[in-house]
């Protein structure tokens, strides 16, 4: 029997509300026992120093992994090591790939591709309609069949009214949430920022928080009627949090939402602070303007906000290099992710590490109703092990991801990935640790 301990250390597992000092013992890749003072008893043993937190392996559910078709941006490969780098040991990734994912067969070689990496599990979510284009439906049962996890047209929005409810229809019979990328594509325009001040002033044409909000409380009224688990992806408006948080308060638990650090951590100040017109603050929604971080902020804090996602986009460094209207929309996110929330969310005294855990782990596996997510006994060993008072220098070149667009290169900030286990394998450790 392949038998590993992890030795010492601060377990945090919300789902299983444990919270303190244990050992924890994994045998042919699941988790055996916690317990404190375990025997190592030849096992092989992974010291955790005083002070690390062992969590159940966090989970990104907004992730873009870009194959088929646009490998010189990623690969399943290089997007799982980033994945593992970062923490993750399961994302689920975006469908607007190159054919889209609307088709059994691109499903199942995504899943080959994962299996044949090795790395983090890979969970993908399949297209609402035929190609994305918002007319035909894709067939959802086949889809789900054949692994799908959720639906979802992003990049795009799914701006007709009547497929989303008939998609909702589809999905809660299948079980699956619909994912919806809010944006009015009347109010959105060919806007490259967030409308409001920088972008008046640097004479970009701006998207305003409202192109988000509206289709929030469409959708959110189209879950109602339907009853379909539904989740809004990378929320950046204080109005589609509001609209979010309404719909909690009269009871609609088939309701989730997710923020991206990014949105918690930049404002639209960065459209021109520390460099004017840098593409790397260019992403889909913007970066939007104080009142709405701080909102994210909030809603991070009281529950409202039930997952953290990174929604890592990378992109060549030859197609960023342009002017800033032609640039494509999108960041890398998968290394910079559990950095910049203990940094900004635990050490700011923002949230618990403990809740830091629920929004990166327990809830995205909640949400899509994932395996993982919770250090239970007998469930797959998929851990990840954090030094949150780490002090560390984000290096965009040193990435594991085949991109490098990100606009936190040379950020420090304390908060740092030990090591990342799959299936009781570990498949990611910080040598620098
Ligand atoms: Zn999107």
């Amino acid at each position: 029997m392949q038998k590993l301990i992890l030795k010492g250390g601060r377990v945090v597992d919300p789902a299983a509300r444990r919270d303190g000092e244990f050992d924890v013992l994994v045998e042919d890749g699941r988790i055996a026992r916690i317990d404190k003072s375990l025997p190592v008893d030849g096992a092989d043993v992974v010291e955790v120093k005083p002070g690390w937190i062992v969590a159940p392996g966090l989970i990104d559910i907004h992730v873009h992994l870009r194959e088929p078709g646009q490998e010189h941006k990623e690969t399943i490969a290089t997007g799982t090591a980033a994945a593992v780098a970062g923490g993750f040991t399961a994302v689920a990734c975006m469908p607007n790939t190159d054919p889209v994912n609307d088709h059994p067969g691109i499903t199942e070689l995504i899943l080959r591709r994962a299996a044949e990496a090795g790395l983090a599990r890979v969970y993908p979510i399949g297209a609402v309609s035929l190609g994305s284009c918002g007319e035909q439906m894709s067939e959802l049962g086949a889809q789900k069949a054949a692994g799908c996890v959720a639906f979802t047209d992003d990049g795009r929005p799914v701006a007709n009214a009547l497929l989303m409810r008939r998609a909702l229809e589809y999905a809660g019979m299948l079980g699956v949430p619909i994912v919806n990328h809010c944006e009015d594509p009347s109010l959105k325009g060919d806007g490259v920022a967030h409308e409001g001040f920088y972008a008046a002033r640097l004479g970009l044409r701006g998207i305003p928080g409202i192109a988000e909000s509206i289709m929030v409380e469409r959708d959110i009224a189209l879950a109602e009627m339907t009853g379909a688990p539904y989740h809004v992806c990378h929320m950046s408006a204080r109005q589609s949090l509001r609209a979010v948080r309404a719909a909690k308060a009269r009871g609609m638990t088939n309701v989730t939402c997710e923020v991206a650090p990014h949105h918690f951590v930049l404002t639209d100040e960065a459209l021109e602070k520390p460099v004017r017109y840098d593409t790397n603050v260019k992403m889909n929604p913007p970066l939007r303007e104080t009142a709405d971080r701080d909102a994210m902020l909030e809603g991070i804090a009281d529950g409202s906000v039930d997952v953290i996602a990174t929604d890592h986009a990378p992109h060549h460094a030859d197609e960023k290099l342009v002017e800033f209207d032609r640039a494509p929309f999108g960041i890398v996110g998968l290394e910079t992710c559990v950095p910049l929330v203990f940094d900004r969310l635990v050490h700011a005294g923002r949230v618990s590490a403990a809740r830091a855990i629920e929004l990166l782990s327990t809830n995205p596996a909640r949400v899509f109703r994932l395996p993982g997510g919770s250090l239970a006994d007998g469930a797959s060993a998929d851990i990840t092990i954090l030094a949150p008072d780490a002090p560390i220098t984000i290096a965009a070149a040193k990435l594991k991801s085949k991109s490098k667009n990100t606009p936190f290169d040379g950020w420090q900030l304390r908060g740092a990935v030990v090591a990342t286990i799959v299936g009781g394998k570990v498949v990611y450790r910080n040598e620098a640790l």
